[in-house]
């Protein structure tokens, strides 16, 4: 985890005693949803509780889904970054490309900007590959030298 996540999920809201019975660190039941291992109570962190107003309001923007939840608008913009939560087809739009605004459904660039920023990231990693050769070229060449020195000699 980066400095950048914590900061955006400084308000990320996860239940840690049972609304109902008060007892200790509900069960984690995945996607969001606890359990009270006591009465049975059934609670939602953030993306729990986003990802059920979701699925009744398909087509929600992003600040209404942010008022009619209380979850900061941050902390959505965090799970559509990480691809945790999908914009539905058709709905309004809730992302944009970081690169260059076009409207997007989850992520963080356009697919057409994506496909440059990993082919940057392809091209680097060939970069930093191929420096590595020409130095073992350079000190291979510098053996040979010594070798020639020595047989001058
Ligand atoms: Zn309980
Ligand atoms: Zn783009």
């Amino acid at each position: 985890m980066n400095e950048d996540d914590v900061l955006v999920f400084k308000d990320y809201h996860v239940p840690r005693v049972c609304a109902k019975c008060g007892k200790a660190n509900p069960d984690y039941k995945g996607v969001g949803e606890y359990k009270c291992s006591e009465c049975g109570f059934t609670m939602y962190d953030d993306f729990g509780v986003v990802r059920n107003y979701l699925e009744a309001h398909a087509g929600a923007t992003q600040a209404q889904v942010s008022r009619e939840t209380g979850v900061a608008m941050d902390t959505i913009r965090q799970f559509l970054k990480e691809e945790r939560l999908e914009i539905a087809a058709g709905s309004a739009v809730m992302m944009t490309c970081e690169i260059c605004n076009a409207p997007i459904r989850s992520g963080r660039y356009c697919p057409e900007c994506a496909r440059v920023v990993n082919k940057r990231v392809e091209e680097e990693k060939k970069a930093s590959g191929a420096k590595k050769q020409s130095m073992q070229g350079y000190v291979k060449s510098i053996h040979l030298d010594k070798g020639e020195y020595r047989f001058k000699r």
